[in-house]
C-alpha cells in the first residue's frame, strides 16, 4: 500500500535515503520506528534485496528499476554503485557523509515537507570522495551507530541548527574534479579517455597509490599536499593520461633532492600492488604501462623483475655497467666521460644513467663481469656465501671494485667460469647417489666453511659428482670421501 505522503525520488539517490525520508514525511520519529511496523530490514533496503525493494516501490510509488541502481553490498569483496565497482575500503561504513550546503539547499528549496527533503547522493557514500561536486566544499563525516547510519533524515532533523551553522561557514576544498569523475563512473558516463579504459576500482586505486608516490617524494608544494588526499593528488596526474604519469616520474627522478634511484622503493606500494595483480585481466594495461615507464627510467637489466621480468635493457648506470663488463666504476665513468656519453658531475655512480646502446658501443656486447647477484642467479648459492668466497679471495674480485661496504663487488666472468669448471664433476644417475650429501650441506656440517671444502675439491682431494643442471646446489660429495678429508 502506498504511504499517505510520498516524496520525489532523485536519480542519484540511494534507496535507503528514500526510505528514511518517507518515514519522516509520514510522521514517524525514525526509520527504525517505521520499519518496526513492517517485515523489512534497513540492511535489506541498502543491499537492494528483492522483497525489500518491492515494498519500497509500493510505499513510494516509484518503479523498482529506478530504486535498485545504488546498491551497497556488505562483506569483504568489491561492491557496485551504479555502473562503478568499488573496493571494500571505499565503503561508507557506519557514518553519515554529506555536504551541509546541499542539505540546507534541499531543505529550503523544497515545495514539500522540508524535513523530508534532504537526500543522500550516492557519491557521498564513496569513501574516497571528500568534496561536494556542486559547492566544492569539504564533505562532513559523522560517525553513527549502525541503525542511525541508515537514517539520514532523522539525523538531519536532530541536528538542523548545527547543519545550518556548518553550511554558512564552509570553506573551499580540493577534489571536486575527482568527485565529478566518481559521479560519471557511477552513472556510466564516459569522461576520461585513459581512466575510463580501466575498471573503476583499478582506476581509483591507481589514483590513490599514485598519490602516495607524490606524497612520498613531496612532489608538490606543501600547501597542495596538505589540501589534498592521496587519491586526489594521484587523480590530478592520472586523469591527464599515461604521458603525464611518465612526465611526473621523470620530473622526480630529475630532481636533485632524490638521493637514491632505487626502483624497489621509488613507487612504494604502487609497485607491489601491481605485481600482486599483474596476471589479472583488469590490471594488464596499467601493469604494462608502469613496467615500460620503469624500463625507460631505471637501469633495469634483462630478467630483472619490476612488475614483470624486464625483456630488454634500456638504461645502464655506472654501477650496472661496471658489473656487466667487469670493470671498476671509476674506470667505467672515466671511459664514458672521455667518450662524451656522460657529463662530469658529482652524482653518485648509481645515479648516472646512460642508454644501453651507447654502452655496448664502448664496452662491447660481451658480458665480461658479474655482480654477486648474477653469480647467485647462475649458481643458486645464497648471496652471503658468495660474498664470503669473494671477500676471502677464493673467488677473486676485480681490483678496485666493491668499495668499503663491499656492495658493488664485480667478479670477472672468466674467473668465475674457471672456478665453476674446477669444482664440477661427472654427471651421475640418481641411483649412484648412494651415500652422498649435497656439497653445500657438507660445508654447513663443517661449520659453514665452504672455502675449505672447495679448496679440497680444486686440489683433487675431494671428488664431486653432478646430478641435475648446472647449479651449485646440484653438486654432491660422498660421505666416506668427506670423512677421509680429516
Ligand atoms: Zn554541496
Amino acid at each position: 500500500m502506498q504511504l499517505p505522503v510520498t516524496v520525489p525520488f532523485h536519480d542519484d539517490e540511494t534507496p535507503l535515503s528514500l526510505a528514511s525520508r518517507l518515514a519522516i514525511a509520514n510522521g514517524y520519529r525514525s526509520l527504525a520506528e517505521f520499519l518496526s511496523c513492517t517485515d523489512v530490514r534497513a540492511a535489506a533496503i541498502r543491499q537492494c534485496e528483492e522483497g525489500a525493494i518491492e515494498q519500497l516501490s509500493t510505499w513510494s510509488g516509484i518503479p523498482k528499476s529506478r530504486l535498485v541502481r545504488h546498491q551497497i553490498l556488505g562483506g569483504t569483496g568489491s561492491w557496485r554503485l551504479g555502473d562503478a565497482t568499488l573496493t571494500k575500503k571505499m565503503r561508507p561504513g557506519n557514518r553519515h557523509r554529506f555536504c551541509p550546503q546541499c542539505v540546507m539547499d534541499d531543505y529550503s528549496q523544497t515545495a514539500g515537507r522540508p524535513n523530508a527533503a534532504p537526500y543522500v547522493r550516492a557519491y557521498w557514500c564513496v569513501r574516497l570522495v571528500n568534496t561536494c561536486e556542486v559547492h566544492e566544499c569539504p564533505l562532513t563525516e559523522v560517525e553513527a551507530s549502525k541503525t542511525d547510519a541508515s537514517d539520514f533524515s532523522s539525523f538531519v532533523v536532530s541536528n538542523l541548527a548545527q547543519l545550518r551553522k556548518e553550511a554558512e561557514s564552509t570553506t573551499n576544498a580540493a577534489g571536486a574534479d575527482l568527485a565529478r569523475y566518481v559521479i560519471a563512473r557511477i552513472r556510466g558516463d564516459l569522461s576520461n579517455i585513459f581512466l575510463d579504459g580501466l575498471e573503476s576500482m583499478v582506476a581509483f586505486e591507481l589514483c590513490d597509490r599514485l598519490g602516495e608516490v607524490v606524497r612520498r617524494h613531496k612532489a608538490a608544494p606543501q600547501e597542495v599536499l596538505d589540501a589534498n588526499n592521496d587519491v586526489t593528488l594521484g587523480f590530478n596526474i592520472a586523469s591527464q593520461g599515461p604521458r603525464a604519469i611518465e612526465d611526473f616520474v621523470t620530473s622526480i627522478l630529475a630532481s636533485t633532492k632524490l638521493s637514491t634511484r632505487d626502483f624497489r622503493t621509488f613507487f612504494g606500494s604502487l609497485r607491489s600492488w601491481l605485481a600482486l595483480h599483474r596476471s589479472e585481466p583488469n590490471f594488464g594495461e596499467v601493469a604494462e604501462l608502469f613496467q615500460s615507464i620503469a624500463e625507460r627510467s631505471f637501469p633495469l637489466g634483462v630478467d630483472e623483475v619490476f612488475i614483470f621480468p624486464t625483456k630488454k635493457r634500456v638504461l645502464h648506470s655506472i654501477t650496472t655497467a661496471s658489473s656487466q663488463w667487469g670493470l671498476t666504476e671509476k674506470i667505467v665513468r672515466t671511459m664514458l666521460e672521455d667518450a662524451g656519453v656522460i657529463e662530469r658531475s658529482d652524482l653518485p655512480h648509481n645515479n648516472v644513467l646512460f642508454d644501453a646502446a651507447s654502452a655496448n658501443a664502448i664496452f662491447g656486447k660481451q658480458q665480461t663481469g658479474m655482480s654477486i647477484r648474477d653469480i647467485h642467479r647462475e649458481w643458486r648459492l645464497p648471496q652471503s656465501q658468495i660474498r664470503a668466497l669473494v671477500l676471502n679471495g677464493f673467488l677473486p674480485k676485480v681490483e678496485g671494485s666493491g668499495g668499503r661496504a663491499g656492495s658493488r663487488i664485480v667478479v670477472n666472468r672468466e674467473v668465475f667460469e674457471d672456478l665453476k669448471r674446477k669444482i664440477d664433476g661427472d654427471v651421475v644417475a640418481a641411483s649412484e647417489l648412494t651415500d652422498h650429501v649435497p656439497l653445500r650441506e657438507a660445508a654447513t656440517n663443517r661449520n659453514g666453511n665452504l672455502e675449505a671444502i672447495l679448496q679440497a675439491v680444486v686440489t683433487g682431494e675431494l671428488k664431486v659428482v653432478r646430478y641435475g643442471g648446472s647449479y651449485f646446489t646440484n653438486l654432491w660429495v660422498s660421505r666416506s670421501d668427506l670423512a677421509r678429508l680429516h
